[in-house]
């Protein structure tokens, strides 16, 4: 579960890239532009850019100088150009990896994969514990203690839990959540997600009305925090 940007200005290879991934289980973003792709990778957290390299606003390798100004994200850099240079270039200027145009989606996920593996990324180590407070969340083992007792929780409230604790004090909106937790498109289906939260609070011992490690955040989402 990994959050990734797509920077493709075809709006068909990019519907493509975005349903092989979300296939795959990322939270997927898309953007036509350098630009945009820039202002993203500048305010948001990402896992992974995928990148067209045959952009309308910023030539590729420009683009690519400009993204490692703001980000030391992984990049994937897509590429329709076979010519040797242009893909030493790209690497020269920051890309992680390339991959040649057209590829399969089997072929994009075992690039991501290995990229992943290899940069740590946001998926998840073997060994991460994540630990607020008295509060420790076992990735690899799926596994979380309160204090010495653990919890018992659904596949879902774990992955909600596990979601928020790997990015402690942030308030992550609903929209995210629905995204990366239960893989779907957010349609404005809150109550999900308010079901969900509300029984993990109940099993981190804890009411909507004096939250200790998960808060609410009016309108926005939630956030887990260790308590002051
Ligand atoms: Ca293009």
């Amino acid at each position: 579960m990994s959050k990734v940007l797509v920077v493709e200005d075809d709006p068909v290879v990019q519907a493509a890239l975005v349903h092989a991934l979300t296939d795959l289980g990322h939270v997927v973003q898309a953007v036509g532009t350098a630009v945009a792709a820039l202002r993203e990778a500048g305010t948001n957290e990402l896992d992974l850019v995928i990148l067209d390299l045959g952009l309308p606003d910023l030539d590729g390798v420009a683009a690519l100088r400009m993204l490692r100004g703001v980000s030391n994200v992984p990049v994937i850099v897509a590429t329709a150009r076979g010519a040797e240079n242009s893909v030493v270039s790209t690497l020269n200027a920051g890309a992680d990896d390339y991959i040649v145009k057209p590829f399969s989606s089997e072929h994009l996920a075992a690039r991501i994969n290995a990229l992943l593996r290899r940069t740590g990324g946001s998926s998840v180590a073997p060994s991460e514990v994540v630990v607020l407070g008295d509060l420790s969340v076992d990735l690899a083992q799926r596994i979380a203690t309160l204090g010495d007792c653990p919890l018992a929780l659904s596949r879902r409230e774990f992955d909600l839990l596990a979601y928020l604790a790997q990015r402690p004090g942030r308030v992550i909106s609903r929209r995210e959540l629905i995204q990366a937790v239960w893989g779907h498109p957010y349609v404005g289906d809150d109550k999900t997600i308010d079901v969900h939260a509300s029984w993990l609070r109940r099993k981190l011992g804890e009411t909507a009305a004096h939250p200790r490690y998960l808060h609410t955040v009016r309108g926005v989402g939630f956030k887990l925090a260790a308590p002051e």
